[in-house]
């Protein structure tokens, strides 16, 4: 599942034009790149227009900032592996003698598998920006009436999917929003953030739809996970086309119904289980979409597009 995916002829040729402009810088590994000024200029600046958009929409989220790894443990509660077991990323480390880091040292030195020397730490590589975030919301005890908003920022999420695609990272920013309160606002939050993001992807000139989607849950068992999220629409994302005919998703909107807040004990001010909602913007993907339809040279985009964004 996790094998190499090659490009698409299209594919490969966006890559080029993207490295050869200097907005992709190669590290050697598919999926993982480092980011020119103006690609990094364009995706901070989308990060704001999300959040100038939801302060219009009335929204004041509170802030919260997690770094790019979670603890162990609570891939482990989640379940994760049982969904997403070829995604995930585990961090492991030396703790060994020094005759032991002398072996691996030079097992490395001729670029053979030192894995025999590395332990598994309590670390795993985050695999979805809004995760941290419910287990801190649960520790506060129950929600204030009406519930909360939170704004986990644009971090680093990773995926175990290499892939010679430029739009397929297997590093990437994720800007998310969550919300957590009764079932019925936080189903009209997902809702109504879907109808605006789809508006406000627009506004930049993208031709986006959205459609109902499913997460890519592993194995024979993951296809009844994902024949099931869709036939409740759990999940919507917003498509559009970047370097070839392929839809691509560069948004999701997710309802989770009570999955996290169960397990974290999240209830709502008058004591019942609360549910949550996340969506996710996917930055490098949303600046490929808008460099593939406006062209390579940002400085001459279309005036109403820098107007949204400048
Ligand atoms: P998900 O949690 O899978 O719904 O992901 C949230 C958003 O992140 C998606 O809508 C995509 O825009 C983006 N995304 C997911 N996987 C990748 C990837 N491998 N490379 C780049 N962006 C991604
Ligand atoms: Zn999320």
């Amino acid at each position: 599942m996790a094998e190499f995916r090659p490009a698409s002829p299209d594919q490969a040729q966006l890559l080029d034009e993207l490295v050869a402009a200097g907005h992709l810088i190669p590290s050697g590994v598919p999926g993982v790149y480092g980011r020119g000024g103006d690609y990094e200029d364009v995706r901070m600046r989308f990060d704001a227009y999300v959040t100038r958009c939801a302060t219009a929409a009335g929204e004041a989220p509170e802030v919260l900032r997690f770094p790019p790894v979670i603890p162990r443990k609570q891939i482990e509660d989640l379940g994760y592996l049982e969904n997403f077991p070829h995604l995930a990323g585990t961090v492991f480390a030396f703790e060994g003698t020094e005759g032991q880091a002398r072996a691996m040292a030079e097992t490395a030195g001729r670029h053979e598998d030192w894995s025999e020397h590395q332990c598994m730490s309590d670390l795993v590589l985050m695999p979805a920006v809004c995760y941290p975030v419910y287990p801190a919301i649960g520790r506060r005890g129950p929600l204030p009436a009406g519930g909360v908003t939170i704004d986990p920022g644009g971090s680093y999420a990773f995926r175990h999917e290499p892939s010679g695609d430029p739009a397929r990272l297997q590093m990437f920013h994720m800007r998310e929003l969550v919300r957590i309160a009764e079932p019925e606002t936080v189903q009209s939050w997902r809702d109504g953030w879907r109808d605006r993001a789809l508006e406000l992807l627009r506004g930049l000139g993208l031709d986006a739809h959205f459609d109902v989607a499913a997460d890519p849950f592993f194995g024979r068992s993951g296809r009844m996970m994902a024949a099931s999220q869709r036939e409740q629409a759990l999940k919507f994302e917003i498509l559009v086309q970047i370097a070839g005919p392929e839809p691509t998703a560069i948004a999701s909107f997710n309802y989770h119904q009570d999955h996290f807040s169960a397990l974290y004990g999240i209830t709502t001010a008058d004591g019942a289980t609360a549910h949550t909602a996340c969506l996710g913007f996917g930055h490098e993907r949303i600046v490929l979409a808008l460099m593939k339809t406006h062209g390579l040279d940002v400085a001459a985009w279309p005036d109403e597009v820098r107007r949204e964004l400048w």
